[in-house]
């Protein structure tokens, strides 16, 4: 059982700078918006970081950049039934580092609305 609570946090994890995919998860993109993998390739992804297939990312008022696919109003992702691999597995058993991060400051500061601000704007 997971530790933290994402619907809580907005969204640090999806602001990371490298969202790497694989080839399964263009073709799931693709899939998913009915898309052949080429425009699903040109459209969500680029190639970044020495990888052939990196996510392409938009501006975010918390983190500087974040995910094409995250939603900046309600901070959720917007595919998530078709979320690459590297999202299903984030951030493994038990306890996220971030949350507990959030979970601390917000007590500390008596402000459960608190963000903790970090540009990952690259
Ligand atoms: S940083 Fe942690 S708590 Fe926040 S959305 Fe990602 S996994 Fe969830
Ligand atoms: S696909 Fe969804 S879960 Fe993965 S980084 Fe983008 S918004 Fe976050």
């Amino acid at each position: 059982m997971p530790l933290y609570d994402c619907s809580k946090c907005p969204g640090y994890c999806c602001s990371y700078p490298l969202i790497a995919l694989d080839k399964r998860d263009v073709q799931r993109l693709a899939k998913h918006h009915g898309m052949s993998f080429e425009a699903a390739r040109k459209a969500f992804t680029k190639k970044e970081h020495g990888r052939q297939y990196a996510m392409r990312r938009k501006k975010d008022e918390h983190y500087g950049k974040i995910c094409r696919f995250f939603d900046t109003k309600e901070r959720r992702c917007t595919i998530y039934t078709a979320r690459p691999s590297v999202c299903r597995s984030f951030p493994g058993e038990g306890k996220c580092g971030y949350y507990e991060f959030l979970k601390f400051e917000r007590n500390a500061q008596d402000d459960p609305e608190f963000v903790a601000l970090t540009d990952h704007s690259d």
